[in-house]
C-alpha cells in the first residue's frame, strides 16, 4: 500500500513562465482588438487551453496573423520574426524569459568580437530557433556529444559554447569537459537557468527515497521530460504524467505494490495540477499516505 508521498522541494512554475503568463494575461485584458500568442506561451496544455478559452488566438507563424497584438512566448524568437510582425503592422508584446534573452546578449556580444558559437541543445525546440536566429551565420547546434566531437578542429577560430536553458546539468558538465578537450581555447558559457538546476537537484534529492517519481508536465515540455529521465535513472521509475487522470491504481497494489512515490513538475506546470496529483495519491492510499515536503537546500551556483 502507498505509505509516503515525497514532494520535490523545487517543482512547477519558474520565474520565466510566471512572467510570461502575467504578461499574456495583462495583454489579453487591456489590448484593443485581437490578441494572438505566437507558439505555445509555455509548453503546458492546461495553460495553453486556458488562454484559448479566454479568446486569445494561437498561431505558429507570423503569416497566420493579420491584425492586432502578437505575444512572443517565454521561449523567445529570432529577431527577424519580430521584425516581420512589426512590418505587418502587428503590435508585438515580448514575453521572452530574461534568461533566454541573456543567451541572445552573450551570443550577439561575442559574435561581434569574432567568435563562432557551438550551441548544445535540441535543434527542434522553440528556444533553439530563437537563439540560432540571433547569429544565423555564426552558430552550429549540436544535440549530442557525438555530434560535437564530429565538428572540425577550428584551431584558428575563436569559439564559444552555450547550452539550452533546460539542459541536463550533469550532461552539460560532460559536454563542457569534452569541448575543452577538443578545443582548449573555447570559452564556456553555462547558460542552464537556475530554475532548471533547482528542479533537477530537487528530484535527485528525493529519487533515492522512493520507488517511483511522477513528473507532472506535458509531452511537449523539454524540462519535464528531462526530469522524468533523471528520476528514471536514479529510482528506476520516472513517469511523465499530464494530470492526475494518468495515475494507475495498480501501481500501488498487486504485482508492483509501490509504497513510496515522489512528485515533481516541470517549470511550465501549474500548481493546481500538482495538487490534484497529490490528492489522487492520498485518495488511492485511503487517506493513509503521509505527504512529505522535501526541504529546500541552499546551493551555490555561479551564473555567467
Ligand atoms: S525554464 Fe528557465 S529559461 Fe525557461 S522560462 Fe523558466 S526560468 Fe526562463
Amino acid at each position: 500500500m502507498l505509505k509516503e508521498i515525497y514532494i520535490a522541494a523545487h517543482h512547477g512554475f519558474c520565474m520565466g513562465v510566471k512572467r510570461a503568463i502575467t504578461i499574456a494575461e495583462e495583454t489579453a485584458r487591456e489590448a484593443k482588438g485581437r490578441v494572438t500568442i505566437l507558439n505555445e506561451i509555455v509548453h503546458n496544455e492546461a495553460v495553453v487551453e486556458r488562454f484559448k478559452q479566454q479568446g486569445v488566438g494561437q498561431a505558429f507563424a507570423v503569416d497566420e496573423v493579420d491584425e492586432g497584438t502578437l505575444i512572443i512566448s517565454a521561449h523567445g524568437v529570432a529577431p527577424d520574426i519580430k521584425e516581420h510582425a512589426r512590418q505587418k503592422g502587428l503590435r508585438v508584446v515580448d514575453a521572452t524569459c530574461p534568461l533566454v534573452e541573456r543567451i541572445y546578449e552573450i551570443i550577439e556580444k561575442i559574435v561581434k568580437s569574432g567568435y563562432y558559437i557551438v550551441h548544445f541543445g535540441d535543434p527542434n525546440h522553440d528556444e533553439t530557433h530563437g537563439i540560432v536566429g540571433h547569429a544565423p551565420d555564426n552558430i552550429t547546434v549540436v544535440a549530442t556529444e557525438e555530434e560535437m566531437l564530429s565538428l572540425p578542429d577550428w584551431k584558428d577560430r575563436k569559439l564559444g559554447l552555450t547550452v539550452q536553458t533546460t539542459a541536463h546539468t550533469n550532461q552539460v558538465a560532460q559536454v563542457e569537459e569534452l569541448a575543452r578537450k577538443k578545443w582548449p581555447h573555447i570559452e564556456i558559457f553555462n547558460t542552464v537557468c537556475n530554475a532548471t538546476t533547482q528542479r533537477q537537484s530537487a528530484i535527485m534529492d528525493i529519487a533515492p527515497k522512493v520507488d517511483m517519481i511522477l513528473v507532472v508536465g506535458s509531452q511537449s515540455s523539454a524540462n519535464s521530460n528531462r526530469l522524468a529521465r533523471i528520476a528514471d535513472a536514479i529510482c528506476g521509475r520516472g513517469i511523465l504524467i499530464g494530470s492526475a487522470k494518468d495515475i494507475q491504481e495498480e501501481w500501488f497494489s498487486g504485482e508492483f505494490e509501490l509504497q513510496r512515490v515522489g512528485v515533481s513538475a516541470g517549470a511550465s506546470t501549474p500548481e493546481f495540477l500538482v495538487e490534484e496529483v497529490i490528492k489522487r495519491l492520498v485518495d488511492i492510499s485511503g487517506g493513509q499516505a503521509k505527504v512529505i515536503h522535501a526541504e529546500k537546500k541552499k546551493r551555490h551556483r555561479t551564473v555567467v
